[in-house]
């Protein structure tokens, strides 16, 4: 018999403060406890909440116990939970207290290239799930006691979320079910749409970002389902896109950095400063450009968007409003229930187009409006402004004239605001770019960056690119096609 166990989990009213915290995450943290706590007590583990800084609760902890151990996974976290682990590190050495971190299958610390890595991915991706051998020793320890103040959980995480996914592990395998039963076969043809991607996409971001799920179990679910021989096309896309998850936390943490500064420094001289009255146009979801509204009304009350809306909004925000990316960071953390740093930094410098490695991609908001929401229904439906247009003046509702305004009852500027920046600084930015991308301190950046994050020989990477027709290699196709 080994020693007795107890799940904690730390509120930390630090994290709290970060400028990246919403109260939907915590919502959704505290019911994936509420099912994680469950399935521990089949294991004999009771599970507790307290709300402290992690310091404080492990020096409380020392004078109750003694000594103990403390075993979590490795977090790619922000900044401020990269600085307490490294402070928390130093205070369990000096009072010898082991701390035994599990890596989490997918990326690797203190890496510094990338060689071998894609098969290692491979490798980690097909070694056993751990299964649960044996109930954990009864607890004799009496929480209630020895721990003034008892358990807690903070206002913020209390309450409802109607209009959000909900957390936990039960839920996130129904979902799985369901998804890979009923949506895999249109998950290619839906997931540029921003209407349809919310039936047809997976939804497995938020519970893989908060570890309601391994990574490793949602591919070898994949795996399984590539055997029945159905909708293969869609299992391998969307098998894929787990690798790229891997790819950008592994890239977060090889050069943390990014979370605040550009990842090539070349590109820091390029026009972008912070406009309040843009950045509040756009964060309010009134640019005048219905698509990037619906997408930010949308995102900001559901928490979820799809791929392609997130990386327009982005390059909205910077290439045509040209706020700095950092502006627009910390908001749309908040707003994403899925927020992964490792994924929301490098995907933000990557399509503001600070990373150099590359193709800038200015996606211009009313052509996306006219290829994936022809009818404006997303518009429409998060722009209830819009409603009574036809879809093609709902989606481009500042060619409307006169006669028609008074015919639908709509008065430009008035029931929906004017674009607020010319369509044409889009690509005034994209001229800017192309030339800032020759400076030599862009493409010496590019070879650090090259060197550091890419597989380094990418003609062997290139061709085993094309010829992969199934997850169970070692690469499937590159994230940055590159
Ligand atoms: C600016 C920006 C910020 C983003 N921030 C996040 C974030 O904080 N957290 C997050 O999980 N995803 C983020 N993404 C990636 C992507 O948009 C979401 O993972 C995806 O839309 C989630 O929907 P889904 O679970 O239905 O994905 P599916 O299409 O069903 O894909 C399955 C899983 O693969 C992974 N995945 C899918 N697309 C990508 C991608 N492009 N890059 C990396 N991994 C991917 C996710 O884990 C996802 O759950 C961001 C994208 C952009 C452009």
């Amino acid at each position: 018999m080994g020693d007795p166990v107890i799940g904690v989990y730390l509120w930390e009213p630090g994290g709290r403060q970060c400028p990246d915290f919403d109260p939907r995450h915590a919502r959704f943290v505290a019911q994936s406890l509420d099912d994680l706590r469950s399935a521990l007590f089949t294991w004999g583990v009771p599970l507790f909440e307290v709300e402290s800084e992690a310091l404080a609760f492990f020096e409380k902890a020392c004078s109750v116990w003694g000594t103990y151990r403390v075993f979590s996974h490795q977090e790619v976290g922000n900044a401020w939970s990269f600085h307490r682990d490294v402070y928390l590190k130093g205070w369990f050495h000096d009072h010898g207290i082991d701390w035994i971190e599990w890596a989490e299958p997918g990326w690797e610390r203190g890496l510094k290239h990338r060689l071998g890595w894609d098969q290692r991915w491979g490798q980690a991706m097909r070694q056993p799930v751990f299964a649960c051998a044996q109930r954990a020793p009864a607890s004799t320890w009496d929480w209630a006691s020895h721990w003034a103040g008892g358990e807690d959980r903070p206002e913020c995480a209390r309450g409802a979320a109607p209009n959000f996914q909900q957390g936990g592990t039960t839920r996130a395998l129904t979902q799985l079910d369901y998804f890979l039963a009923n949506s895999v076969g249109s998950y290619r043809a839906h997931l540029s749409k921003p209407m349809e991607s919310r039936d047809s996409c997976s939804r497995m971001s938020p519970y893989l970002a908060w570890g309601n799920l391994s990574l490793r179990w949602a591919f070898q679910r994949a795996l399984t389902e590539l055997e029945s021989g159905q909708n293969k096309a869609g299992i391998r896309a969307w098998a894929s896109r787990l690798h790229w998850q891997s790819h950008f936390v592994q890239k977060f943490e090889s050069e943390s950095r990014m979370e605040f500064e550009d990842l090539n420094r070349g590109f820091s001289s390029l026009g972008r400063a912070h406009r309040p009255d843009r950045f509040e146009a756009f964060v309010q979801g009134q640019t005048g450009y219905p698509l990037v509204d619906a997408s930010v009304r949308c995102l900001s009350s559901t928490g979820y968007l799809n791929f392609r809306m997130r990386a327009m909004l982005v390059s909205f925000a910077t290439h045509w409003l040209r706020l700095p990316w950092q502006s627009v960071a910390p908001v749309m953390a908040r707003w994403f229930l899925d927020y992964l740093p490792g994924i929301h930094y490098p995907q933000l410098q990557m399509q503001s187009g600070t990373t150099g490695i590359n193709a800038l991609r200015v996606y211009n908001p009313i052509k996306q409006a006219l290829d994936h929401d022809p009818q404006a229904r997303f518009v429409q439906l998060w722009v209830p402004e819009l409603a009574n247009l036809p879809p093609e003046l709902g989606l481009q509702p500042w060619t409307i004239l006169p006669m028609e305004e008074l015919f639908y009852g709509f008065r430009k500027g008035k029931d929906y605001p004017e674009p607020v920046v010319d369509f044409r600084s889009g690509i005034a930015f994209s001229a800017e770019w192309h030339a800032a991308r020759k400076s030599p301190q862009v493409l010496a950046e590019n070879r650090r960056i090259l060197a550091r994050h890419t597989t380094p020989d990418r003609s062997v990477n290139r061709r085993s690119r094309t010829v992969l027709k199934d997850p169970r290699q070692a690469n499937p196709q590159h994230p940055e096609g590159v």
